[in-house]
């Protein structure tokens, strides 16, 4: 957006009522940085939170030059902050993490130190996947399993903590859709990539943002913005049903000319629930398309800042 600074790294962090955690947050960070000898920024994008988040953001911003504030509108979603905070940089590198320190900070100078021998994207890369629920596990392992297939690219450990050149963040930009999905689309960009492991921390204030239900919507609206192929599973189950419609049509007229047509009630009912179910769930694909279609097309911007300091 403005002048792009040489050497500067632009730390952004997602923020969503996340009171109790800035300024722990900026302090820890600003910390390390500052021992590693690193030039940075700090940006902080207040994601329409409804507590005193942005008030705690605008104080560190008046004390330290480092410290910027964005401030949404109302709610937008972490994608929309991720992409509002690379927007806003000014850095010749950008590190992504999250507010809770879930993802540790020491982990940025490594990636920093990447980005000096010439990586241009270095990737967070979960060694383990912290504490969760194991119904959690699973949903998550499932989620991944088929972004992973239907993408091409493993995202099993993937997270949103990553470096990004100046170059790759110039090319996330230029994407112009309404749902971005930041953590697939910064594989799909390419560029000389390193990934770091890190161990994903407990959060020690607050809680998680994601529900259940938050998090099944995340999923489908991730693979349905990022790829067709659930479509390909509409057409596969056509072709299912017509194998089995010419066997079952092959039987039927055989029973009808050898007079024993009037069995077969169940078969009937089964064929109608099925292929019922069939139809609607493939509508129900084709319905979400059409929404990804619909919510492209009205070209809302994907936030809107009422905000800002430190500039
Ligand atoms: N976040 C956000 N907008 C939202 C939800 C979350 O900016 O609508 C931020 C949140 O403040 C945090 C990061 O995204 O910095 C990750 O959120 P959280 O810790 O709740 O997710 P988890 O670590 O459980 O995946
Ligand atoms: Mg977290």
């Amino acid at each position: 957006m403005d002048t792009v600074k040489n050497n500067l790294l632009s730390v952004i962090i997602p923020s969503y009522n996340e009171q109790d955690m800035i300024a722990t947050t900026f302090h820890t960070v600003k910390n390390i940085l500052k021992e590693a000898d690193i030039p940075f920024e700090i940006l902080f994008v207040d994601d329409g939170s409804k507590d005193m988040t942005y008030i705690q953001i605008a104080a560190l911003s008046k004390e330290y030059p480092e410290a910027k504030g964005i401030s949404f509108s109302r709610n937008f979603g972490k994608e929309a902050a991720i992409f509002a905070g690379l927007e806003s940089a000014q850095g010749a590198c950008c590190v992504i993490m999250d507010c809770d320190l879930q993802h540790p900070p020491a982990t940025i100078v490594e990636m920093y130190r990447l980005w000096e021998q010439g990586y241009e994207v270095v990737e967070g890369v979960k060694s383990s996947r912290g504490k969760e629920s194991r119904f959690h596990a699973f949903c998550a392992g499932s989620f991944y399993g088929i972004i992973s297939k239907v993408i091409g690219i493993d995202m099993a450990n993937a997270s949103d903590f990553k470096l990004l050149d100046r170059q790759a963040v110039d090319a996330l930009l230029l994407m112009p859709e309404r749902t971005p999905f930041f953590r697939a689309l910064s594989s799909w960009i390419g560029f000389k990539t390193a990934t770091v492991n890190f161990e994903v921390q407990e959060r020690t204030v607050g809680t998680s943002k994601w529900s259940f239900f938050s998090l099944v919507k995340y999923a489908v609206k991730n693979i349905t913005s990022f790829s067709g192929a659930p479509m390909q599973f509409v057409s596969l189950m056509g072709w299912v049903t017509l194998i089995f419609s010419l066997i079952f049509g092959i039987q039927s007229l055989y029973k009808y000319f050898s007079g024993a047509a009037l069995e077969g009630f169940t078969t009937v009912i089964l064929l109608q629930l099925i292929i019922g179910s069939v139809l609607m769930i493939s509508l129900g694909i084709i319905g979400h398309y059409i929404s990804r279609i619909y919510d492209e097309i009205k070209a809302r911007p994907r936030y809107i800042i009422n905000k800002r300091c430190g500039y």
